[in-house]
């Protein structure tokens, strides 16, 4: 095994779905959409959920919660059953997630003919009412919708089996604790009951106690900080949606030039499909996955050791136990389903005091488990904005440039003086070097970005204020910050302009000073300047350090920050704007 520098491989002998005692039926659909193992909530959920018990789980979205529960319920239904009125209802705060977790119910149970039906406030009521009147196997519903067809009469819970309260907090936080407390009262006594919350306040505490009995409690990521010597690892996450992600990545891959790169998936399918994109984007990629055989994988390992492959895409279990000596990045194509997994999987790279990458590409939705996964490993994600076309030109620009550079120093240039020479007689010097300089460029990176599209920015809207959470959005003021206290800020005259972004000011002041990467504060990058926050203690050596260095190639002035900054408004550009949150 690979040695693991923050926390052991909690799952050297991971159960199989197998394991778990789920049908055939049910097998047969998780292996045809590549699912390879159950995540940890599945393997403690499904066998009691089997049973019939009740349950309180703690857990974000992308932990795999959905068919934690949907396995089981879809399993516990009777293959003979009589009558049209659902045997399950599952409640979620949001219309995307009702229609998420039907299609979820709808992949899984394919095989078994469930009937599944999302309904919520804002489509038709007609078209509900006719497939209620169809018939039914499992609801997925918003509670407000919900109770409006109990009202009238469409919606009958006298069968019900199993009610799912999913992302309970979420819908407390919705005003919907009247809603739901009224639905359960037309629920059977007699029921199994499931609450997944991704927190745990005092009033889920108190609906469990009303609504559970004897539940089995499922907290997945204990929020208690891992011990052990942490990787030396910049990790950051860009939000992106679904749709977008395998764009993403390429750019951000095109921006970060790995030497060579993981990406994990969850699945053999998302596998597949990736590294179809990724080699159809200009890159060497491998896929590595279980069903491979030790042969396959013994090739694919070959060829990106010696270097004729640069990204490897795989699934976990596939990648289990495997240690590449070169890899300079690894991508979480999704976010990871424990933070365990995350730590396995960025322990991969920072090897030998060398400094490693880890990206994660998460969905908004996906935006709690990051934090989760922060406050676990008491280690930062910085959330980055992905690349934009500009900044790609930029990039590809600057590589050339450093091509030429090179090239200068190093070539034997002169069996083509001949050429300069000639040409020169007809044309400025300055075009001649123009034009070979464009086809350099072209030839050096082939693909025009002519193609590139904008990948669009998301924000995370959080339900407790409507706000985007992880960095505000374009064109807003900038908000009175509150700075912790015994801190105070560092101005650096120079900003997004120069191409300065978080990570460099971090890796200039670790890297100049004593000061570690924790001790860093928020970070704020605007067009010509950026602002570091750090304790105060250490102020004025981080400010000499940074004097005496330079920052993306360039010196710049360090001072303290005086608050009445000339030029306020700059920040006015939300959209060209990183921000860092101190945790
Ligand atoms: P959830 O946390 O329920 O929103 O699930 C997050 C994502 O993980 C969904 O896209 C699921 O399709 C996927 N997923 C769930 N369980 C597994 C698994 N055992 N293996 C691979 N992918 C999974």
């Amino acid at each position: 095994m690979s040695s693991t520098p923050v926390l052991p491989d909690p799952s050297t002998e991971p159960p199989a779905f197998t394991d778990l005692g789920l049908r055939p039926e049910l097998l047969a659909a998780l292996a045809a959409l590549g699912y390879e193992e159950p995540t940890p909530i599945q393997r403690e959920a499904i066998p009691p959920l089997l049973t019939g018990r009740d349950l309180l789980g703690q857990a974000a979205t992308g932990t795999g919660k959905t068919a934690a529960f949907a396995l089981p319920l879809l399993q516990r239904m009777p293959d003979d059953r009589a009558g049209d009125d659902p045997l399950a209802l599952v409640l979620v705060p949001t219309r995307e997630l009702a229609v998420q977790v039907s299609e979820a119910f709808h992949r899984y149970g394919k095989d078994l003919g469930a009937r599944v039906l999302p309904i919520y406030g804002g489509q038709p009521i007609g078209r509900q009412l006719r497939a209620l009147d169809a018939g039914v196997d499992v609801v997925v519903a918003t509670p407000g919708r919900a109770l409006d067809h109990i009202a009238r009469g469409t919606l009958r819970l006298g069968n019900l089996a199993s009610v799912v309260l999913d992302e309970a907090d979420e819908m407390l936080d919705m005003g919907f604790a009247e809603d739901i407390e009224a639905i359960l009262e037309h629920a059977p006594e007699q029921r199994q009951t499931l609450l997944f919350s991704a927190t745990m306040p005092a009033r889920i505490d108190g609906m469990a106690r009303a609504h559970l009995t004897d539940p089995v409690r499922i907290l997945i990521a204990r929020e208690q900080p891992v011990a052990g010597e942490a990787p030396r690892v910049r990790q950051s996450a860009y939000l992106v949606a679904r749709a977008h992600k395998p764009a993403a990545l390429g750019r951000v891959l095109d921006v970060e030039s790995p030497t060579a790169a993981i990406v994990f998936c969850r699945s053999r399918e998302e596998v597949d499909r990736l590294t179809e994109t990724m080699n159809g984007r200009g890159y060497r990629a491998e896929a590595l996955h279980g069903g491979m055989s030790q042969e396959q994988r013994d090739r694919v390992m070959g060829r990106l050791r010696a270097g004729t492959a640069d990204l490897l895409v795989a699934t976990d279990v596939a990648a289990r136990g495997l240690d590449v000596e070169q890899l300079s990045h690894v991508v979480n194509f999704d976010v990871p389903s424990a933070p365990e997994s995350y730590v396995h999987r960025i322990g991969r790279v920072g090897r030998a005091g060398r400094e490693g990458v880890a990206i994660t590409l998460a969905e908004p939705r996906e935006h709690r488990m990051l934090k989760t996964i922060e406050r676990v490993t008491g280690q930062r994600i910085t959330i980055d904005k992905i690349p934009t076309v500009a900044d790609l030109r930029t990039r590809r620009l600057e590589l050339t440039q450093a091509a030429l550079r090179e090239s200068l120093l190093e070539d034997d240039l002169d069996p083509f003086r001949v050429i300069v020479e000639s040409l020169s007689d007809e044309f400025d010097l300055m075009e001649v070097a123009l034009a070979a300089v464009k086809l350099a460029h072209e030839a050096t990176l082939p693909g025009s970005d002519e193609a590139e599209e904008e990948i669009p920015q998301v924000a995370v809207r959080s339900p407790r204020d409507g706000r985007p959470a992880g960095y505000e959005g374009r064109g807003e003021r900038r908000p009175a910050r509150p700075r912790s206290a015994g801190t105070t800020q560092v101005f650096i005259g120079v900003g997004r302009r120069a191409g300065v972004r978080p990570q460099d000011l971090v890796g200039a002041i670790t890297g100049e000073t004593g000061v570690r990467g924790r001790d860093i504060g928020s970070i704020e990058i605007a067009d010509r300047f950026s602002l570091v926050e750090v304790p105060v203690a250490v102020a004025d050596e981080v400010i000499a350090g940074l004097r005496g260095s330079t920052i993306k190639g360039r010196k710049a002035t360090v001072r303290r920050d005086r608050e009445e900054r000339p030029g306020e408004g700059r920040f006015d550009g939300g959209d060209r704007r990183e921000r860092r949150d101190r945790r």
